[in-house]
């Protein structure tokens, strides 16, 4: 064990992909940008792959590749090339890249394999609906292999966006086909909408956050048993005694009301700890949650042990599936003020990854 690092557990992650397999019934994309969002890219894209993950996504030509180096030889979809990116390496590799505009398409030959994104409403990437019909005419040159689009706001299906952008894709679907692109994948679920939007499945569900074992909802989504693939803990490096009145940390933004005892928990901003959760997160030593007192500091953090006197060296649980009575992502995603999804992608600086579960 190290003295920080995060635990990644690969039969989780097995485990979800087969699970969201089964819930929805069509293939899966495992999503494993950034690096596996914080998980680790390959050994995450080859447990995914293991449990029967269909196609890999990411946003990079660099990841894409990075797949391809490591041995994985099925499908992947790549979506944010930028104009300095040698896309010629991409259609060498057989990896499908999306094209936004018609520019794009010029760029690749004719045997690349294309996927094209309508943009429905998230007003990111995308042709818009107005630049649909010349894109698709245009498209009807290349080997189109899928058109797709992202919804804005999956995770509440009360907001009327969801119809309204799934309402656009058909219609987009529709003119394709129109312009003679048929026998395409077409997919447009990411997490919310596997889990929230049954109707949204197409021929393809791009999974990312609960691929990871993390609701995109916490309590509005059916319990699917997905099981937290990430722990990240430490070893506790100091206990010490402070008297009333001490303040704790930079800016002394917390000042004990009572003689305490403190432990000095050795990561901080520079593994990924939000400064936001300063006086707010709590972790898990001795069986017991210790809540942080002052602020996150860029190695360290300090936490109150209410007089308690564990040991230097015990185990410092920051978040990890919430069984052992430590915190979740979801608890730090709260008392961050931020989503899950940052939560554990932002972990790393000097935490070192270890995998549980085989691999
Ligand atoms: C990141 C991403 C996903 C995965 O989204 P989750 O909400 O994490 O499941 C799916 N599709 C696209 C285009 C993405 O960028």
């Amino acid at each position: 064990m190290s003295r920080a690092e995060i635990v990644v557990d690969l039969a989780a992650i097995r485990h979800n992909v087969t699970v969201l397999k089964q819930h929805v019934g069509v293939p899966l994309m495992a999503v494993v940008k950034a690096d596996g969002y914080g998980h680790g890219m390959l050994p995450v894209a080859r447990a995914a792959r293991e449990a029967g993950a269909e196609w890999l996504g990411v946003a990079t030509a660099d990841e894409a590749l990075a797949l391809r180096a490591a041995g994985d030889e099925g499908p992947i979809l790549c979506w944010l090339t930028v104009p300095g990116d040698d896309l010629g390496l991409l259609v060498d590799q057989q990896i499908d890249v999306t094209v936004y505009t018609a520019a794009e398409l010029e760029r690749l030959p004719k045997h690349a394999r294309v996927q094209l994104k309508i943009d429905t409403g998230l007003s990111r990437g995308g042709a818009t609906r107005a630049q649909w019909p010349a894109l698709v005419a245009r498209a009807s040159a290349w080997d189109v292999t899928g058109i797709w689009s992202h919804f804005a706001t999956s995770e509440d299906q009360s907001d009327p966006s969801n119809d309204e952008q799934q309402k656009l894709f058909d219609e987009a679907l529709a003119i394709a086909a129109d312009a003679g692109i048929v026998d395409v994948t077409r997919h447009l679920a990411n997490s919310g909408a596997i889990l929230l939007r049954p109707q949204a499945r197409y021929d393809l569900v791009r999974a990312g956050l609960s691929m990871y074992g993390l609701s995109p909802a916490p309590g509005a989504t059916p319990d699917l048993g997905l099981v937290p693939a990430m722990t990240v803990r430490a070893d506790l490096a100091l206990v010490k005694e402070i008297p009333a009145g001490a303040s704790v940390s930079y800016g002394g933004t917390w000042t004990a009301p009572v003689r305490t005892t403190l432990g000095l928990v050795p990561v901080g901003y520079g593994e990924g700890v939000p400064r936001a959760a300063a006086n707010r997160a709590e972790v898990l030593i001795g069986g017991k949650r210790r809540p942080i007192r002052g602020s996150v500091c860029m190695d360290q953090v300090v936490v109150d042990l209410g007089g308690d006197v564990p040991r230097a060296g015990d185990d410092v649980v920051l978040f990890g599936p919430g069984t052992g009575g430590e915190p979740t992502a979801d608890d730090w995603a709260v008392a961050s003020e931020t989503i899950s999804w940052e939560i554990i992608t932002r972990m790393g600086g000097r935490l070192v990854r270890r995998y549980e579960g085989g691999n």
